[in-house]
């Protein structure tokens, strides 16, 4: 395959490059609450709408009619999004680091991001099911955004 992620600027990806780039770990699936002082925390809450065997978006065409908080991701502001995972491959990219071993542009497979448990497979529970009053039990430490 083209390694066009090494030779094109995120803004010079075509759709189809740009959408082949999400790893699919569904970080950014995640409920994240923000405190007083302005810092954002994960939890292990996710997405009503995320498959959890797949870790993939259920209504992704709809996505942002359908979930208010979901966020589109652009070139332009990929580094202003300070909460995104520092494994995010945008985010990755952005920064001018490489993409790693387990993505699946790398390996050629996509299961490649959950055998490195980088995704939230197995790990997450739908914010559906928890009352929001009980939502900062589930702040977690293991999405590094740092
Ligand atoms: S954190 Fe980045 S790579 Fe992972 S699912 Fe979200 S947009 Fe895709
Ligand atoms: S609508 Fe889909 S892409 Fe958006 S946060 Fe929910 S599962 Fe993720």
């Amino acid at each position: 395959m083209d390694r066009f992620w090494e030779t094109k600027s995120l803004a010079e990806m075509n759709q189809k490059e740009w959408e082949s780039l999400c790893d699919g770990c569904a970080l950014c699936c995640l409920v994240k609450l923000e405190d007083d002082s302005g810092c954002v925390h994960y939890t292990s809450l996710v997405c009503d709408r995320l498959d959890l065997d797949t870790c993939r978006c259920t209504c992704y065409a709809k996505r942002h009619r359908l979930v208010k908080d979901c966020v589109s991701l652009s070139p332009e502001e990929v580094l202003s999004f300070d909460w995104l995972p520092r494994s995010c491959a945008y985010r990755t990219l952005a920064e001018g680091r490489s993409l790693e071993s387990w993505h699946p542009l790398i390996s050629g497979t996509p299961e490649s991001v959950h055998e490195a448990l980088i995704s939230v497979k197995n790990k997450a529970i739908p914010v559906g099911s928890v009352h929001e009053e009980e939502h900062e039990n589930y702040v977690i430490e293991w999405v590094e955004i740092q």
